[in-house]
């Protein structure tokens, strides 16, 4: 049996990505919930990790509930539910221009921080950048002008290393270094789950690049198949 078939069949932990392999918008990706419920049939463990710098990992977790998968909060890992952590071991307490959305926004506040209104973005010492469905040319000004002023520029989203390199967050989501990850985007689950030595799953419904990940599918049950 080869290193990467052993890692599938021995795995205690299975990372999955949320977004193009959970779920595409409000539909979840079929055989999803099968290949979710045999691991935890199996008695391994599952956790979500998503880029997603929109939403915690309550919104998360009560929308996988809601699509018929079964989740614990502690079991969805987001870049915002560390970002508040991060702003203040790099920056210490601050204040902070948020471009994102209502959750960023909290999540910058949980951590200690204060916010400052975009028209007076001369007065922040970082500048936080998320996916922001209400972004406005007015809120690009005040970022960029507050960047070019010296504030440090912080997004969780296009690092795919963030969430991983926290050490205090991710054994929460157990067996880290046997976990396997499954996920859509080459270059960010797969390469950044290589990077850390994971085992990969290249979930490619219309197919994708060889040899990047120890294993593509083309659908959940072809991964069902694998696993059982
Ligand atoms: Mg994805």
């Amino acid at each position: 049996m080869s290193a990467a078939r052993r890692a599938l069949a021995e795995s205690r932990g299975f990372i999955f990505d949320l977004d193009g392999c959970v779920w595409t918008g409000d539909v979840l990706v079929p055989g999803a919930a099968k290949v979710l419920g045999l691991l935890r049939s199996q008695g391994r463990g599952v956790c979500f990790l998503t880029n997603n710098s929109r939403a915690r990992a309550q919104t998360l977790q009560a929308k996988l509930e809601r699509l018929g998968v079964q989740a614990a909060t502690h079991e969805v890992l987001t870049p915002l539910e560390i970002l508040g952590e991060v702003i203040a071991a790099r920056f210490g307490p601050s204040r902070v221009l948020a471009v994102g959305g209502p959750e960023l926004e909290q999540a910058v506040l949980d951590g200690g921080h204060s916010l400052v209104p975009v028209e007076q973005f001369r007065e922040a010492a970082v500048v936080v950048v998320g996916n922001d469905f209400a972004f406005t040319y007015e809120r690009l000004t005040a970022a960029a002008r507050a960047v070019a002023g010296g504030a440090a520029f912080l997004t969780p989203n296009i690092d795919p290393r963030l969430p991983l390199e926290d050490g205090d967050f991710l054994p929460g989501c157990g067996a880290i270094v046997e976990a396997v990850m499954v996920g859509d985007s080459v270059d960010s689950d797969i390469r950044g789950a290589r990077r850390v030595g994971l085992t990969a799953v290249l979930f490619a419904p219309k197919g994708g690049p060889d040899g990047v990940a120890h294993y593509m599918v083309r659908s959940m049950a072809q991964l069902r198949r694998l696993l059982a």
